[in-house]
């Protein structure tokens, strides 16, 4: 079921817009199964009292799509005990009781729940409907279903050799403890995968979702409970960053992180964990599970289909604004098809002028008008006046030129437009810094010097999430492939750097990209197991 197509599914789709956009929701938090509303003091104990945090269309910033209570320090306690508790039963429950959560949960997603998922991700995290359909549909669904396959598979897999009145067995034991999910705006399917992967090797969890990702990833968490996920399991926590995980990181159950994020961020809690174990805080050596940044590239190769490469790398470096971990942010074109690539580029930009015309697109999406505009919004002012001032600087940087784009306009919601950048320095920063957004620089190379451009490639930047090579000429599909072997935890050959597909491109990156234990596959869930081997004698 992929792709709004036939009428029917736009009047739903409208339907849902409309219903998100009435008026503004308030989210609780959801502990032990509870709703606590910031507005309700009956359920505030500690007389402590509740902030909301409000959640803005990033498409029409005056529309506040959702009044989120913020947990306060009694919540986040009350949200650790209530993983605590849960745990035995939830353990104890039979894998394909548990697997039937998700499954069920998966079939709510496409069925019943799936234009509200639509409207939400759409409206809340500034997302066209396609994007929309990839990420919080097909994506999310995709993890929930082949993570039971994958689980099944490993539960089912014993040590290969048992010996003369011995017999040996394996217990997938979920952790001891509690698993503390950080999730982003930027896919809900990630949120899904980040807390569904471990609850289904029967770990509760407790998730602090994105503020920008409040009004999808609540939704998920009401089709979880409808499709009968008990009590506890799941504590929704939306609230301050650091005093969330200040103080499960102060709790000597804490047994795993599951992050998707910043790698500003990843980095300042690896070292909180680790000084956390140095210190003796915890049972365990908790788990660590990240996925963080990239500066994705994209080489060209003198023998690439250049229409076809430049289409991809729009595509790669654009779609959603740019804010894809996996997003083109790094071009390198050889010199005699540079001015054919870029030219052909500006002209597909400017042929779709209307779809690429940020103000226009987005203001429509919201009203259910031009549903598949290429170009929304970036996701809250943040990002905007960062990315206003990475452009202001390359207007002034003589290593650096705007060869198109660079328009930004915040009147009605966070808009950016597809901007492409040359530099003269291979190393400049805008080669090696990730600014997630819609923002490609690229470089010229000698066509000679195409082994060359792979090992800069490789040294300029600290990240190794994704990254392509455009060739038609083998051999030199051959020097991108070694020379770029530890570039790129993903490595597209004639494809874009973005649009891993569950079980079929395992996603993930090292280096400071993460800790490439690959969702969409079935390594992820080993992350969440701690297993016991049992050997007996007869
Ligand atoms: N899996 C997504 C892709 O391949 C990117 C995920 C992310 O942004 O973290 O495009």
């Amino acid at each position: 079921a992929f792709g709004v197509t036939d009428t029917k599914d736009w009047d739903l789709l409208r339907a849902s817009l409309f219903k998100c956009n009435e008026g503004t929701l308030d989210i609780p938090l959801i502990i032990n199964g509870e709703r606590f509303y910031y507005n309700d003091t009956t359920s505030d104990k500690g007389g402590l009292g509740r902030s909301f945090f409000k959640q803005q269309n990033p498409a029409n910033h005056e529309q506040v799509l959702a009044n989120v209570t913020q947990a306060n320090d009694n919540d986040i306690s009350y949200a650790i005990e209530s993983a605590k508790k849960a745990k035995k039963q939830w353990s104890e429950t039979p894998f394909y009781d548990r697997a039937a959560v998700f499954l069920k949960a998966a079939d709510l997603i496409s069925t019943k729940y799936r234009y509200d998922m639509l409207a939400a991700t759409m409206l809340g995290q500034g997302k066209n409907v396609y994007q929309a359909e990839i990420d919080c549909i097909t994506e999310l669904c995709d993890f929930f279903r082949f993570n039971v396959r994958y689980a099944s598979e490993l539960y089912a897999s014993q040590p290969v050799k048992s010996t003369a009145g011995v017999w040996n067995t394996s217990e997938y034991r979920p952790l001891e403890g509690f698993v503390y999910a950080v999730t982003p705006f930027n896919f809900t399917a990630i949120a899904g995968n980040l807390v569904g992967a471990p609850m289904l090797m029967g770990n509760t969890v407790i998730w602090k979702p994105s503020q920008s990702a409040t009004l999808s990833n609540y939704l998920l968490l009401t089709v979880l409970e409808e499709a009968g996920l008990p009590d506890g399991v799941l504590n929704f926590i939306p609230g301050d960053p650091i005093k969330v995980t200040d103080t499960l990181l102060a709790d000597r159950e804490f047994a795993a992180l599951h992050f998707t994020g910043s790698t500003a961020v990843f980095k300042n809690l690896y070292g909180k964990i680790q000084t956390g174990v140095v210190n003796g805080k915890f049972r365990d050596y908790p788990r660590i599970v990240g996925e963080t940044g990239g500066k994705n590239f994209h080489l060209i190769h003198n023998s690439a289909n250049i229409p076809h490469a430049v289409l991809s790398t729009i595509r790669g470096a654009y779609e959603y604004q740019g804010q894809k971990c996996s997003a083109t942010s790094r071009l390198y074109l050889p010199e005699s098809k540079s001015k054919e690539f870029v030219s052909d580029f500006i002209g597909t930009l400017e042929q779709d002028n209307s779809k690429m015309s940020p103000v226009n697109t987005a203001a429509s999406n919201i009203r259910g008008g031009d549903l598949h505009g290429f170009i929304g919004p970036v996701i809250h002012e943040q990002s905007y006046d960062k990315l206003a001032k990475v452009i202001e600087k390359a207007k002034n940087d003589p290593e650096l030129e705007i060869v198109y784009g660079g328009q930004c306009d915040k009147s009605t919601g966070w808009f950016v437009g597809p901007t492409l950048i040359k530099t003269t320095n291979p190393k400049h920063e805008f080669m090696t810094q990730e600014f997630f957004g819609p923002l490609l620089t690229y470089y010229e190379y000698p066509d000679e010097d195409f082994s060359k451009i792979c090992e800069i490639i490789d040294t300029t930047s600290e990240y190794g999430l994704t990254g392509s090579v455009f060739a038609r000429n083998r051999s030199a599909i051959e020097v991108a492939n070694s020379k770029l072997r530890y570039s790129a935890g993903n490595f597209y050959i004639n494809d874009k750097s973005t649009g891993a597909v569950v079980a079929q491109q395992w996603f993930g990156g090292a280096r400071m990209s993460g800790t490439n234990d690959k969702s969409g596959s079935g390594n992820i869930l080993n992350r969440f197991v701690s297993i016991r081997n049992i050997k007996e004698n007869f």
